[in-house]
């Protein structure tokens, strides 16, 4: 049996891991990802293989994943979050494919937008999307326009990949696309080390969010045209008359 399972480990500590990850980092030989994460679930790699990459090495953690698999080893490749949002199922399953006889098995984890969304309040009540403001595998002109097309469409927004060094005004841009159809005074907020040590939560405005600093490890949320604060929790009502 040749097993890859490909796990969402949840934002941050043991506490956000599902039992379903938990059960299949024990059941694994080798431990593979991300260095950072792979440091998360340090106590439950104890006597397993890890083969720990730094960032942008993920088509080598896949093939190495790959390697193991084949040679019998059941394999575990860890994200952060779920593995399917911005994360590395894809990614395996083309790695994989000449090789139909590995067994690929995603184990879903909660990502960025539910612990953060739960950090801030209710902000996702309703309909939402993601987006993702890193330009590394995305053309800009097709984040641009799908800002644009989910704010004329009153989503709530969830930014992912808000800002890096080299893209320090990316969230300004992104702001300021999303002025066109939404109001400056829309509530939003953004969560900074959700699960990890030194989780917290900021709300503003959108003509506000505009100048915020944020870093790679925050997420971001853009309300909808009903969206409220309540007592310093973003709310976005799903529309239940008479409360
Ligand atoms: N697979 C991950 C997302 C990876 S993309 C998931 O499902 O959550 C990386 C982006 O996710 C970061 O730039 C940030 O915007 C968001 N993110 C992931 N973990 C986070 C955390 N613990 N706190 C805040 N933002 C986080």
């Amino acid at each position: 049996m040749k097993k890859i399972y490909v796990i969402g480990l949840g934002p941050g500590g043991y506490q956000y891991m599902t039992e379903q990850a938990k059960l299949a980092i024990e059941e694994s030989e080798v431990i593979t990802g991300y260095t950072v994460y792979v440091k998360l679930i340090e106590e439950l790699c104890e006597g397993k293989e890890v083969y720990a990459t730094a960032m942008k090495q993920e088509i080598d953690r896949c093939k190495k994943a790959l390697e193991y698999a084949l040679s019998g080893k059941t394999t575990a490749m860890v994200c952060s979050g779920d593995a399917g949002v911005y994360g590395m199922a894809g990614i395996m399953y083309e790695v994989c494919e000449a090789y139909p006889e590995v067994d690929i098995q995603v184990i879903p984890g909660v990502t960025a937008a539910l612990s953060g969304a739960a950090v801030l309040g209710a902000p996702l009540i309703h309909d939402f999307c993601l987006i993702s403001l890193s330009d590394l595998l995305t053309p800009w002109e097709k984040i641009e326009k799908r800002l644009l097309l989910a704010s004329d469409a009153d989503f709530c927004i969830v930014l992912y990949n808000p800002s890096s060094v080299k893209r320090a005004d990316y969230l300004m841009k992104a702001c300021d696309l999303m002025l066109q159809y939404k109001s400056p005074d829309t509530p939003c907020g953004y969560v900074k080390n959700i699960g990890r040590e030194g989780e917290e939560y900021t709300i503003v405005s959108l003509k506000e969010l505009r100048d915020a600093k944020v870093d790679m490890f925050t997420t971001v949320f853009i309300g909808n045209s009903q969206t409220k604060v309540i007592n310093n929790k973003l709310v976005t009502p799903r529309g239940y008359k008479n409360i």
